[in-house]
């Protein structure tokens, strides 16, 4: 036999078991953001590299590690999209739907990032975000956060997740303050680890999201970002944290709570979880009022958020596996003798007319009975109709409920009542 090609590491198939929790999944969150007057934006799964660089920022974890980027045959940098911002952005700018106009936009799909596979964490995973163009007040940050908060009520893992908000100010105010941090984590080089030493020139306000305890008990005494946000920034995280609590909406306020993205300003926030080992983190996202004019856009503020699917679904699994329930089929058609094999499929073609809801499923392949049976059981089908030549001659069909064993024939006029009734 011929060696097998094997899939790319950290990239999965969905198998159908699979892909019937993601459909449930999809349709609640789909659901929920069109019950918020949201809209979906479909966006190319490539871009220019250039894009995700100005964007996301030289030096931050995706740009200096985990881009998948390649040259197409003109030789122009191209990278399979990391995140769905920086290209929701450019597509707002170049289709001129973001100056002077609100928008309120989701998208949904796959995005890649070359990182070490692990439980959580894949190099090619799903994302669901949404993006609010053309608002400034905190009371839009306070929706897309109650938006969050109406899911996870619906997907059933509302105890399982807990809302850490922080406020990081402007570009100027940040700028201050990381003087500020870097003259005092310079005093303490010694103690601090060659991730965090590297990053405190280039980024240092991701030393403060450092997963090293050492480094966490040395930034008890490191100055306060909230010390550094002039009176608007305050104003308006105050104003977040008001709406919040008028919303019923818990939440803590994490002053290490800074996003690995450096396009963020003012609201950043996280819904975290105990339940997922180091991939705590189930959804993210902030405010961004700068990146629309770093993208060569009219400045205009933004905010949004991005919830990585395989976590949530992990989450799920493992707090409410009611969830995943299959939902079976209703029906088996079974035709005996080829010539019993058109009717069948007739029978079934009117039969979906006529009950949209119902999931038929018609026998192909031939067979006996007694294997025709066997698949109807093996596909969990709660009914079995059977059409054999003496039930076409008379125009009559034989159901069988497969729940209890009994059956009976029934004339094909009255069948579709009879099967509305069984299926009530
Ligand atoms: P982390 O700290 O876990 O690396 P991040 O800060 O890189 O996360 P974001 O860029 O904010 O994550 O992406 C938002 C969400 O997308 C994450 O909270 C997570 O649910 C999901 N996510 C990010 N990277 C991956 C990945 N490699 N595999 C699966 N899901 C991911
Ligand atoms: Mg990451």
């Amino acid at each position: 036999m011929a060696k097998r090609i094997q899939s790319i590491r950290g990239m999965n198939d969905y198998l159908p078991a699979e892909t019937a929790v993601w459909q449930k999944v999809e349709a609640i969150l789909k659901g929920t953001l069109a019950r918020y007057g949201y809209s979906e934006i479909r966006l190319p799964v490539v871009e220019e590299t250039s894009l995700f660089k100005r964007a996301i920022g030289e030096v931050t974890d995706v740009v200096e590690k985990e881009m998948y980027t390649f040259e197409d045959r003109d030789q122009l940098s191209l990278t399979l999209r990391p995140e769905g911002t920086a290209g929701c952005v450019r597509a707002g700018l170049e289709n001129g739907i973001i100056y002077n106009q609100e928008q309120r936009l989701w998208y949904f799909g796959p995005m890649f990032r070359y990182e070490k596979p692990q439980k959580g964490r894949y190099r090619q995973f799903h994302q669901i975000g949404v993006e609010v163009f053309g608002l400034q007040g905190p009371d839009i940050d306070a929706e897309i956060i109650a938006l969050t908060a109406r899911w996870w009520h619906e997907l059933g893992i509302a105890d399982y997740v807990t809302l850490e908000i922080n406020s990081i100010g402007s570009l100027e105010e940040r700028y201050h303050y990381r003087q500020a941090l870097v003259a005092f984590l310079e005093q303490h080089k010694s103690h601090l680890d060659a991730d965090c030493q590297r990053r405190m020139y280039t980024n240092p306000l991701r030393v403060l999201d450092s997963k090293n305890s050492e480094v966490q008990a040395l930034l008890v005494d490191a100055p306060k970002l909230s010390d550094y946000l002039n009176n608007e920034s305050k104003t308006h995280f105050n104003g977040l944290c008001n709406m919040l609590t008028s919303l019923g909406i818990k939440y803590t306020i994490n002053e290490c709570l800074v996003r690995g993205l450096d396009y963020y300003n003012r609201t950043v926030f996280e819904w975290v979880t105990k339940n997922l080992g180091a991939q705590g983190t189930v959804c993210a996202g902030g405010r961004y009022d700068g990146l629309v004019s770093q993208l060569g856009g009219h400045a205009t503020p933004a905010v949004g958020f991005a919830m990585g699917i395989e976590r949530l679904i992990l989450l799920i699994q493992s707090v409410n596996p009611g969830f995943i329930k299959q939902d079976n089929l209703d029906i088996y058609m079974i035709g005996l003798g080829s010539s019993a094999q058109i009717p069948a499929m007739l029978l079934a073609e009117t039969l979906r007319n006529a009950l949209p809801k119902v999931k038929l499923m018609t026998n192909h392949g031939g067979g006996n009975a007694k294997k025709q049976f066997a698949r109807a059981d093996k596909w969990g089908a709660k009914i079995a109709l059977v059409l054999g030549e003496n039930e076409i001659a008379a125009k009559e069909v034989v159901v069988k409920d497969l729940r209890n064993g009994q059956q009976e024939t029934i004339g094909q006029d009255r069948l579709i009542e009879h099967l509305s009734s069984m299926l009530k």
